[in-house]
């Protein structure tokens, strides 16, 4: 924790108010993520389904994703202090929504998406690892720094560009456990977590699963 964090009155990220950074009102009124839900992608939908969607005729690499609450405004904020602000009380209770909501993979290991180095000094931190290693902590998991990066910086704006930006992105450190599931903070069009799958499959992995704190929700 950074000296102003201790200094300063803590307020909530979300709706302002004095007390905790992210105040029980504010906590109880994030759009959990509830069932039924695509098996694969995570999507909420009308019922259990295999495939959906929005993740049918795509290609991906993760064998499930899945997300805790709605990406919504309440949500953005948060993550959005989370990771610029480095609040590392907040990457806590992101964990502690993630476990509520996600039961706990069956797993060799955690790994999280690696954050590209001009972001990494920018902020001092990785976000995602964060929440990792949180996740790690309440699920009793090894969390392995298993990807790199091998070029380029994340991108930002379509969806479109995220596929192409993230395609190759990555690359597996080492050999892989046979089971991972890989940890990031927001889960947009899943083509993050289907790049990383890919480079850990590569690696040895023969099952990964995506977990994220956050999932884009499209309008039905
Ligand atoms: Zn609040
Ligand atoms: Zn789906």
């Amino acid at each position: 924790m950074r000296a102003l964090d201790l200094l300063l009155p803590q307020r909530c990220v979300v709706c302002g108010s004095g007390g905790r950074q992210l105040c029980a009102v504010c906590r109880d009124e994030l759009p959990r993520i509830e069932p039924p839900l695509c098996i694969r992608c995570g999507a909420p939908t009308a019922w259990p389904v295999e495939r959906c969607r929005e993740c049918a005729g795509r290609r991906l690499a993760f064998a499930s994703a899945r997300g805790a609450v709605g990406y919504d405004a309440a949500a953005r904020r948060l993550v959005h202090a989370w990771k610029e602000r480095g609040l590392r009380r907040l990457a806590a209770d992101a964990a502690q929504l993630v476990a509520e909501r996600v039961p706990p993979p069956a797993v060799e290991a955690l790994t999280f998406v690696p954050s590209d180095r001009g972001r990494r000094l920018e902020r001092g931190h990785n976000p995602a690892e964060r929440l990792a290693l949180e996740l790690a902590a309440i699920w009793e998991l090894p969390c392995l720094p298993l990807l790199e990066r091998t070029r380029g910086g994340r991108q930002r704006g379509s969806s479109a560009a995220e596929r192409r930006t993230v395609r190759g992105a990555f690359r597996a450190a080492g050999a892989a456990p046979r089971s991972v599931a890989v940890i990031d903070d927001v889960y947009t069009t899943g083509a993050t977590a289907a790049a990383s799958a890919t480079a850990l499959r590569a690696a040895g992995a023969r099952r990964v699963h995506a977990i994220a704190f956050a999932r884009a929700l499209r309008r039905g």
